[in-house]
């Protein structure tokens, strides 16, 4: 075993963390909008072609508005929120498994009273996030469901942890 070996076992720890594993900001490029979320990468073997990570949501916290080719896999394992699926806005609960097509529009609001963590797993190799224009928007504000998830917000482009 060699120093770039993975560890075959990390333990879980209090407050949904992972030995070996930091916790890191949501995303680097802060110019895109979210609030109050953190990100821990559990799993980014190269031979795995695949990576799993852990978001998590203080209390009304919120991921970004993005869409892209990639495809996300995502279980809920904390707490109760909302998700923006396209044009569906759905209630999410722990174990919950929440699939996010290509160039689906996507969003994860934590409730108000509540920590949400969730896993998602992504492509190792996966295009950008596409940020809604301000046409995509208007379209997407006008599916009444929509408009109402996205206007329990009324902070739109701020970052946050
Ligand atoms: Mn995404």
């Amino acid at each position: 075993m060699n120093s770039d070996d993975p560890l075959l076992l990390r333990g879980f720890q209090e407050g949904y963390r992972w030995e070996g594993v930091n916790r890191m900001p949501y995303k680097e490029d802060t110019t895109a909008p979210f609030r109050a979320i953190s990100r821990q990468v559990l799993f980014a073997e190269e031979k795995l072609g695949c990576e799993l990570r852990y978001f998590e949501m203080a209390p009304d916290g919120h991921s970004t508005l993005e869409r892209h080719e990639h495809m996300h896999a995502v279980m809920i394992l904390r707490g109760h929120g909302r998700c923006l699926l396209g044009e569906e806005v759905r209630t999410v609960r722990p174990f919950d498994l929440v699939t996010i097509p290509s160039w689906t529009w996507h969003q994860f609001r934590a409730d108000a009273s509540e920590t949400m963590g969730f896993l998602c797993m992504v492509n190792a190799d996966r295009d950008k996030p596409q940020l809604p224009s301000e046409a995509d928007l208007a379209e997407l504000r006008a599916i009444p469901v929509v408009a109402r998830f996205l206007s329990d917000d009324p902070v739109t482009a701020t970052g946050g942890g």
